[in-house]
């Protein structure tokens, strides 16, 4: 499957000064650097060093010609650039001797795309294909509208966070790639859970990636909750993390890997990246994250968090077998009682009821297996009123019944 990246090129003018120049001060300095830099080429570069055949689409101004020449060197294709006689997208950054910025950025080039440039380039692509945008360009939503309606699968990392995302019909949208921040705006939620839940529930479809810095990421979607801790390196330029991520991450879906894998990879390669100074040339090669793989280590401090709160839930349901309800669960968690369903859907994969019914089971198995209460009183111990509902649900869940499980257990034993 074949990657479009519609998105923006920058020069980024960076300026080491005493201090940043206050209003109405100048300040003169001999600190200057001209760097490459946008979200789409940082992601283009990163998703072509890891391997994936990415196509770069949108416009260079007239100063733009060394960004070509690295997004090649990065083995990006750039068929789909348009050279555009305007100054170049660029951003103007000062950086204080104490380490503090101030920048200011002009889109330029990066806001000269046009409806017939996008009907032309998305002609030359097809049904399942990939379009990944972010909000550094022109007319998201109208590549949104158009890319959807051709069938392909649209990736939007949507970041900057600003006013035109709400332009954007998210509905349409395969996967969301986005910092916490951004999940807060856009969902405003507060905690990652809460974000997840509200994503989930507004567009059912949407794939979720949710990126965490030092605690990993999160990805979810309708079935499938994932969690992978960040990898332990000593960081010391974090610029294009989020960048490096969403390339690998979109790399590894375009050649078939798995949600899980493609995190995997993602997560090593950003760890990589900012173990290193810079943006896109600290982007790492695929043989450089799979060869540093093996040797790399999650940062334990962080545990899944999604673990934490699947035991609480787990830990209700046990301490109430008998009369646990979604409202008395909500009242526990401090939720809605549409929130808590939502919510123990995504940490432990089961609505509420099937939960329930699984942990009275399980409590139920383990009685039978360890002490000598009689099936009668186990049953009415678990919670259930209805005798042959509990066999008919302990026979599906174990394939025997109660009483065969408790001599096979026993009989193992012994
Ligand atoms: P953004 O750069 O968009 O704000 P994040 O800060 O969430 O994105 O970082 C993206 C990913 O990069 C994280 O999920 C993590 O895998 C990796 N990462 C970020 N910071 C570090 C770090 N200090 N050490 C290791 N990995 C990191």
């Amino acid at each position: 499957m074949k990657i479009l990246n519609f998105g923006s090129c920058n020069l980024d003018y960076v300026y080491t000064l005493d201090h940043i120049v206050a209003p109405g001060e100048t300040e003169s300095t001999d600190s200057f650097d001209l760097f490459p830099g946008g979200k789409g080429l940082n992601q283009s570069i990163a998703a072509a060093k890891a391997g994936a055949k990415v196509y770069h689409a949108g416009c260079l101004g007239r100063d733009g010609e060394p960004l070509r020449e690295i997004m090649t060197q990065g083995g990006v294709d750039l068929s789909y650039l348009r050279n555009v006689d305007l100054p170049n997208g660029h951003a103007v950054i000062q950086v204080s001797r104490k380490g503090e910025n101030s920048i200011f950025l002009f889109a330029g080039s990066n806001n000269a795309v046009t409806e017939a440039q996008v009907d032309a380039v998305l002609e030359n692509f097809s049904e399942g294909d990939f379009l990944l945008l972010q909000n550094e360009i022109n007319l998201v939503p109208y590549l949104v509208k158009k890319g959807h309606e051709k069938g392909m699968q649209i990736v939007l990392n949507p970041s900057p966070f600003n006013e035109k995302i709400a332009e954007i019909d998210f509905s349409c949208l395969s996967y969301l790639i986005l910092n916490e921040v951004e999940a807060r705006e856009i969902s405003e939620g507060s905690d990652p859970d809460e974000c997840l839940g509200i994503l989930g529930k507004r567009y059912p479809s949407l794939k979720v990636v949710l990126t965490l810095g030092t605690r990993g990421c999160r990805y979810r979607d309708g079935n499938e909750s994932l969690y992978h801790p960040a990898f332990r390196v000593s960081a010391v330029d974090t610029t294009a993390a989020g960048d490096t991520f969403t390339g690998y991450f979109l790399a590894a879906l375009a050649d078939g890997l798995s949600p899980s894998e493609g995190l995997r990879r993602a997560s090593a390669a950003s760890a990589l990246a900012v173990s290193r100074m810079g943006a896109a040339p600290s982007i790492p090669y695929k043989e450089e994250v799979l060869a540093a793989l093996p040797d790399l280590k999650p940062l334990r401090e962080h545990t899944d968090p999604m673990e934490e709160k699947r035991k609480l839930i787990l830990d209700y349901l046990e301490s109430n077998l008998k009369d646990a309800s979604l409202e008395g669960l909500a009242d526990r968690l401090g939720y809605s009682p549409a929130y808590t369903g939502n919510y123990v859907k995504t940490c432990c994969s089961l609505p509420f009821s099937k939960l329930l019914q699984k942990v009275r089971c399980s409590v139920a198995a383990k009685l039978l297996a360890e002490t000598s209460e009689s099936v009668e009183e186990i049953i009415y111990r678990v919670g259930y009123q209805n005798e042959s509902f509990f066999r008919k649900v302990f026979r599906e869940r174990y394939g025997v019944t109660p009483l065969a499980y408790r001599k096979k257990m026993r009989g193992d034993l012994s």
